[in-house]
């Protein structure tokens, strides 16, 4: 009796354990497909026995009309239902899990099934297979491994209120439309790595009790995790999200790693909790970002990020463990990035940490320049304060300003003394002047100090204090800022 000529290692792989069981060595250690059921798509020198599900997808069988390619998609669908139920009886009739066999049927080709409400007792393999229509597995129980690994999904594909109760594997499968897995259960992995979903995905209070795998995975289309539960790890490492993510009231109670992913569109994470800890570093925010209501209980990391908008952390309880090092915030000219910074600072205030405290108050002040109902004095005092101290986080920088202006005036006062046709010697004159200036400011309009400069000047003496005034009032604004950056600094509480 001719058997399917398609071979595939898995079948090797799975051949001690696979359905159908008891095959005198049939089907035994082999990579070779164990239907018999066949058709000849070869010719009748040199036949090519193939079953219906391995059937070459634009060939007509030579010895049967039923499996014609016009037909072929139904009697796919027809065949791998008849075998599962075949495999499901046959298990059946074992009392312990044991015995029972996984059903291996990889690379198969088949229409649109609907697999709903199904027990699946022992492992499913159905690794390389191309369903072309819409694949329903809701409701379904797969008590034992069930492996989808690269299956192309050509059609929807839903897997709603089902439960695995062992691993489920669809590491490189291609979810071309809609998929939905609302409220399904994971008792254990669930590994969704390199997989493609081309459109809307819903995983909408699903629940995942072991690793939930979903790393280098891409979303083309919005992702739905509304109030999905994590017990276990989850990972979304170098994922690509190219689309709306909505994250609301979901919890992650393992480690949680969001780390390289790339966010490209809105992220949303309004009242999710995340109780283990949690990393973002070098992932890519380009759009929205919304941790709204947002719990951390553990250390966060968001070490290099990049947030093109303001991430929007209003009510957010935040780790005291909370690294932002690194992180760069490019938004500094939408509307909601003062608030989103103030928010910011003030829990990283909250928490002591003056450094970020310090750079969310300076995002805060960029962004609020940025603002058409900000003054424009206090615009002006805020670039200043820019210019001046970086807001307070560069203490060394009004030293340079103090010391250039310092000398500025020097040469000021220098060029003034020059047009009154003064000899050189009045140089040490100048410097002992200017520096007065700094250290006793206003001391130029006492009687002591106006008669001082007036043996040395024969002109206006008025202008001179109007100069002089001039300095001391930059000076003493530019020590005071380098007080303030210096406290700031160093402050420990
Ligand atoms: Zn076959």
């Amino acid at each position: 009796m001719p058997r399917c000529s398609y071979t595939h290692e898995t079948f090797f792989k799975y051949s001690l354990s696979a359905y159908p069981h008891d095959i005198s060595n049939e089907y035994d250690i082999s990579n070779q497909c164990w239907i018999s059921d066949v058709g000849n798509f070869g010719s009748k020198e040199s036949p090519e026995y193939r079953c219906v599900l391995h059937a070459p997808q634009d060939k007509d069988p030579i010895d049967r009309t039923d499996w014609r390619i016009a037909a072929r998609k139904s009697k796919q669908s027809e065949k791998l239902r008849a075998l599962l139920d075949e495999w499901s009886a046959d298990n059946k009739s074992y009392e312990r899990n044991y015995f029972r066999n996984a059903f291996v049927l990889p690379g198969l080709n088949c229409g649109a099934i609907n697999l709903s409400g199904n027990n699946f007792s022992e492992g499913i393999i159905f690794d390389f297979a191309i369903f072309s229509g819409d694949v329903t597995f809701s409701s379904s129980t797969f008590n034992a491994d069930s492996s989808f690994k690269s299956v192309v999904f050509k059609g929807n594909v839903g897997f709603d209120s089902s439960t695995f109760d062992r691993d489920a594997c669809f590491d490189s499968a291609i979810f071309s439309k809609d998929v939905s897995f609302k409220s399904v259960t994971f008792n254990n992995n669930a590994v969704f790595g390199d997989a493609t979903f081309g459109k809307f995905a819903c995983f909408n209070s699903a629940i995942f009790s072991g690793h939930a795998d979903f790393d280098s995975a891409t979303f083309s289309d919005p992702i739905d995790f509304k109030s999905a539960i994590f017990r276990g790890r989850a990972t979304f490492e170098y994922a690509l999200i190219t689309n709306i993510v909505d994250f609301e009231s979901a919890s992650f109670n393992g480690d949680t790693i969001f780390a390289s992913t790339v966010f490209s569109y809105g992220a949303f994470f309004k009242s999710t909790t995340f109780i283990g800890y949690t990393t973002f570093s070098s992932a890519t925010f380009n759009h929205e970002t919304l941790f709204l209501n947002t719990t951390f209980d553990s250390t966060t990391i968001f070490q290099d990020c990049r947030f093109k908008f303001a991430p929007q952390f209003h009510n957010a309880k935040l780790h005291q463990d909370t690294d932002f090092r690194g992180a760069k915030f490019e938004d500094k000219t939408s509307y909601y990035a003062p608030a989103a910074y103030r928010t910011l600072k003030l829990a990283m205030g909250k928490v002591q940490s003056r450094k970020e405290e310090a750079n969310f108050f300076a995002y805060e002040q960029e962004s609020l320049r940025h603002q058409n109902d900000t003054p424009p004095s206090v615009k002006i005092s805020s670039a200043l304060y820019s210019m001046l101290s970086d807001y307070g986080r560069n203490f060394v920088r009004p030293l340079g300003w103090l010391l250039g202006i310092t000398s500025g005036f020097m040469l000021l006062y220098s060029v003034l003394l020059k047009i009154d046709v003064k000899p050189i010697e009045q140089y040490p004159f100048v410097i002992q002047f200017t520096i007065e200036q700094v250290v006793r400011p206003f001391n130029i309009w006492t009687t002591k100090g106006a008669e001082k400069i007036s043996t040395m000047i024969d002109g206006n003496i008025l202008l001179f204090q109007s100069i002089a005034t001039v300095q001391s009032l930059l000076s003493i604004t530019i020590i005071t800022l380098f007080l303030l950056a210096v406290r700031r600094h160093f402050k420990l509480s």
